[in-house]
């Protein structure tokens, strides 16, 4: 029931800015929990989930897969450089492409593998020291730099600050998106999605509204 309320409050933030019906897709972030609720929303039919540590989809996501199919899995939590190899294996898109460090690391392997996943660049819109993310007034080098590695850079993201009003961060990740050509749009959670959906998001984060409160 709360996957149909989610993607029908969705539909409605869509049809609200006139924008096409599916133009953003639910990423259903489903980091710590419990498989029986994973399975039931594999069961409702969707097939893009989004996770925040390698270890823990790669124990995950292969079985499911098994069982359901192919899913679409992104990576939206930080991705350390020793990680990067399962991760460009095992997902199908990172968001959290964040430093030249991985960026080289990044194009190394999809050299040898023959294969990238899609990649956003995630950016620290409110240039808090102890959240990841490239800071604003780098971003358009880094993006710049990340392509002429051949990296297929398709997108940005940003987590807001807590407790700030998230709005002006979607816009300034708006405007970085706009003046860089990334078509992709990472941002709202489960508080704020609907706002993000008015300021452009394609990707919305959606998971306590989901799947209920995680318990760590
Ligand atoms: C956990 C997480 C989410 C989902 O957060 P909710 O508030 O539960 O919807 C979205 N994005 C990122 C980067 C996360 O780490």
């Amino acid at each position: 029931m709360a996957y149909d309320d989610i993607l029908q409050r969705i539909r409605a933030a869509e049809a609200a800015q006139g924008r096409a019906e599916g133009s953003v897709h639910l990423i259903a972030v489903s980091k710590v929990q419990p498989d029986a609720r994973v399975d039931a929303v594999l069961r409702d039919g969707h097939r893009l989930f989004g996770e925040n540590y390698v270890q823990e989809a790669q124990g995950k996501w292969p079985t499911f897969r098994d069982t359901f199919g192919p899913v679409e899995v992104h990576l939206i939590g930080p991705l350390q450089t020793n990680k990067a190899k399962p991760a460009l294996h095992l997902f199908d898109a990172i968001h959290t492409l964040d430093r030249p460090s991985l960026a080289h690391r990044l194009a190394r392997l999809a050299q040898e593998a023959g294969r990238c996943p899609d990649l956003f660049v995630q950016v620290n819109t409110g240039e808090e020291p102890q959240k990841a993310g490239i800071l604003p007034a780098n971003a358009d080098a880094f993006i710049a730099e990340a392509r002429a590695l051949d990296l297929p850079v398709t997108g940005a993201m940003c987590i807001p600050p807590e407790g700030e009003d998230p709005a002006p961060h979607f816009v300034h990740l708006a405007q970085i998106a706009e003046r860089n050509g990334l078509p992709h749009l990472s941002m709202g959670m489960s508080a704020d999605f609907e706002i993000a959906i008015a300021h452009g998001a394609t990707h919305v984060r959606v998971g306590s509204a989901l799947f209920g409160a995680r318990t760590y």
